[in-house]
């Protein structure tokens, strides 16, 4: 008689690389099977290792609803550091649903030496003092509205999937999936003769490039702060910290 190993039942909030990689290392473990979340947002997502399921869960009381249905052991909020909306409601769902959970959260960036970046608290506050007139925007399709009202400063607007609007009227979209290199984000940054760089404090590897090119150009950075990961939830900063605490959780 075969015993079958007991299977605990993951639920990773993702859309993000670590999400990925988290998902590729819980796939490979017999003893866990793992379902990725991912918001819908993106029109043609890569593939994910493991049980993948997408659009919203309908607020906190849904997904409370969706553990409870599912029967799921553990939670990992994987999803980018300014999905603030998903993580509020992934602490109350699996607080009423007595699920563990546990923020997944890369670090945010730092600057060094010959950087110039100007920190900001939102896009509202970044739209409001911008250092240059020639804007390079990274901030996600999603984030715009807050520059839509200028019509003066030129923008490069650039994302996976086309912008929603509303834009500002002097934007040009550059459609394109990271990563960059230093060469290519140097490159598009001269192209477009972009004398600042508005950017979220999105953190990690993948998407740094363009801040080297940034202080290489000598072009500032308005940097948007990113919104306190929720109280009492314990935090993990790398895929393996995350597997160690699954191993123990639930
Ligand atoms: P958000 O504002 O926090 O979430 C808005 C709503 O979208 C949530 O209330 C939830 O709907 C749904 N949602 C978000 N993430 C989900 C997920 N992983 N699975 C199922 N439903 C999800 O988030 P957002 O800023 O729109 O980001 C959406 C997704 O894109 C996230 O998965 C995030 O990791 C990824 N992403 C975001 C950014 C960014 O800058 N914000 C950048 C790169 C990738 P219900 O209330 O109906 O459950």
């Amino acid at each position: 008689m075969t015993i079958s190993p007991v299977t605990r039942r993951v639920l990773l909030l993702g859309g993000t690389g670590e999400a990925r990689l988290l998902a590729g290392r819980l796939d490979a473990d017999p003893a866990v099977e793992v379902i990725s979340s991912l918001a819908g947002r993106t029109a043609a997502p890569r593939a994910l290792p493991g049980r993948v399921r997408v659009g919203g869960f309908g607020g906190a009381d849904g997904l409370a609803a969706w553990l409870r249905d599912e029967r799921v052991d553990a939670v990992v909020d994987a999803t980018h550091p300014f999905a603030a909306r998903m993580s509020g409601n992934a602490v109350r769902a699996c607080e009423s649903a007595g699920v563990p959970l546990l923020v997944l959260r890369r670090p945010g960036w730092s600057p060094g030496p010959g950087d110039d970046w100007r920190r900001v608290p939102s896009l509202a506050a970044a739209a409001a003092d911008l250092p240059g007139e020639r804007v390079f925007l990274t901030t996600g399709r999603t984030g715009l509205a807050a520059f839509a009202g200028d019509g003066r400063r030129r923008y490069v607007v650039r994302s996976v999937d086309p912008p929603e609007p509303p834009l500002p009227s002097r934007t040009t979209v550059v459609l394109a999936r990271g990563p960059f290199t230093v060469e290519e984000e140097t490159a598009l940054m001269r192209e477009h003769r972009v004398d600042v760089l508005v950017t979220k404090d999105s953190g990690g590897a993948m998407t740094s490039a363009k801040l080297t090119a940034a202080r290489d150009l000598g072009v500032p950075v308005v940097m948007v702060d990113r919104p306190p990961v929720p109280d009492g939830v314990p935090v993990a900063a790398t895929v393996g910290d995350a597997a160690a605490w699954l191993a123990h959780a639930g």
